[in-house]
């Protein structure tokens, strides 16, 4: 059976400028499998030469930009499919801006018809001009849904998602999400999945760490999911979901076996779907969107009197 893999990167290859130990491992049994992969990722920022020079230097070289599909190359093909001759208003970086512009999407700021909001590049000139814009009639679409970013073990960044949640709030206008968990996404990931073998792969199986992007947006495309523990999700977390990674993995070095071998491993299977987990670890209620969901509760606000 011929598989395909969408792999993310923050949290599954590298996390803060270190490769996962066994990642580069991974990455070469993927490659000497002939398997085909691409690398998934929600950050709009880079574009795939940045990433592909970011990996040379954690030490995975030799990468074409063809190997990745970032949620601004998502952006850019989701506009040129649906809208081709649209203007664009962008707040957002590189990846971005060089994406949109492989597309032949012209920058508008008179009159676009989409402000478009990716990672970083926000002042609040940009925000008054792309508010100014909205009110006009434009769109209002989003590269990711992501509200932060990890930096680091500890600090995060503002993510494209609270720049669109703020002109949300400004305008009372809805914001549209595309990368993952964006079936878009998923589609034209397999789409470059398929274009890379000349056919698409028997399964496609999604590696990564975040519940609410990776394993949703794979489980609602069909796809396998694999949930790898050494980025955000804690073993203690996966139980609250109402969707479930296909597997759980510590982390990618435990498919380099299976890969090399070809014989699929089942030993790793979903915790939850053995006895006595999910009734003794669930907590909170089924049947959630992610906006609501039990895990991320708030604490109630004292009474006031
Ligand atoms: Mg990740």
């Amino acid at each position: 059976m011929k598989t395909g893999y969408l792999i993310d990167m923050d949290g599954v290859i590298y996390r803060e400028n270190q490769l996962i130990p066994g990642a580069r491992e991974f990455v070469e049994a993927l490659i000497a499998s002939g398997a085909p992969f691409v690398f998934l990722t929600n950050n709009s920022s880079p574009t795939p030469e940045d990433l592909s020079v970011r990996l040379g230097h954690l030490g995975v070289p030799g990468f074409s930009p063809r190997h990745f599909y970032t949620s601004a190359l998502n952006t850019a093909d989701f506009l040129s499919e649906t809208h081709p001759i649209c203007t664009v208003f962008v707040i957002g970086e590189g990846g971005l801006l060089t994406a949109l512009h492989e597309r032949k999407i012209a920058s508008d700021a008179i009159n676009p018809s989409y402000v478009v909001v990716g990672e970083g590049a926000v002042s609040m000139e940009k925000l008054a001009k792309a508010h100014s814009c909205i009110e006009g009639g434009a769109r209002l679409l989003a590269t990711n849904p992501d509200n932060w970013c990890p930096i680091s073990a500890r600090d995060t960044r503002p993510g494209a998602g609270s720049t669109a949640a703020f002109l949300e709030a400004s305008t009372g206008r809805r914001a549209y999400y595309l990368g993952k968990p964006n079936g878009y996404m998923f589609h034209r990931a397999r789409r470059k999945l398929a274009e890379m073998v000349g056919g698409m792969p028997d399964q496609i199986v999604v590696i990564g760490d975040t519940m609410e992007t990776d394993i949703r947006g794979a489980i609602e495309a069909g796809l396998q999911a694999y949930l790898v523990l050494s980025g955000s999700t804690s073993i203690e977390q996966v139980a609250d979901y109402v969707y479930q990674p296909t597997r759980v993995l510590s982390s990618v070095a435990d498919l380099i076996d299976e890969i090399k071998s070809g014989k699929p491993s089942s030993r790793l299977d979903s915790p939850v779907y053995s006895n006595g987990f999910a009734r003794n670890n669930r907590v909170g209620r089924r049947h959630q969107t992610d906006a609501e969901h039990p895990a991320k509760r708030r604490p109630r606000a004292p009474m006031t009197r």
